[in-house]
């Protein structure tokens, strides 16, 4: 690859390492830039100074609610206009309405489906191009 800096750029918010290493690979081979965090702060502040062009945000962390994360950053006007991405394993209507209500664009239940997915983020690349 001759130039790194035109690859889409995804940050994955997750603290499962098996998740984690599934959605990254699965990114990467498609030709895609992945960068990781676990910790919301850390996380919060690597989205703003990292500008990725999507955000994976994995729902149940460990250290926080991730729709709290996706609160903060939609109030962030350094980062209300990534498009972010849910991953949940709880997939009510409920849930993915709660989601979209926090500024989530779409909502990913898990476990992924490693055929579908790399589809799925490409496509929400291509929507939020403009
Ligand atoms: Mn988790």
């Amino acid at each position: 690859m001759s130039s790194e800096k035109k690859k889409p750029t995804v940050f994955i918010v997750e603290d499962n390492e098996f998740h984690l290493r599934l959605a990254r690979d699965l990114l990467e081979a498609h030709g895609m830039r992945v960068l990781h965090s676990a910790a919301p702060m850390e996380a919060i502040a690597l989205i703003e100074r990292s500008k990725p062009d999507l955000i994976l945000m994995d729902l149940s962390l460990k250290e926080a609610n991730g729709l709290e994360i996706v609160r903060r950053l939609k109030e962030n006007p350094k980062t209300a206009d990534i498009p972010v991405i849910a991953l949940t394993a709880h997939a009510t209507k409920r849930d993915e309405a709660n989601a979209r209500a926090a500024g989530c664009n779409g909502f990913i239940v898990k476990p992924i489906n490693t055929r579908l997915f790399p589809k799925q983020i490409i496509d929400n690349l291509k929507a939020s191009e403009g």
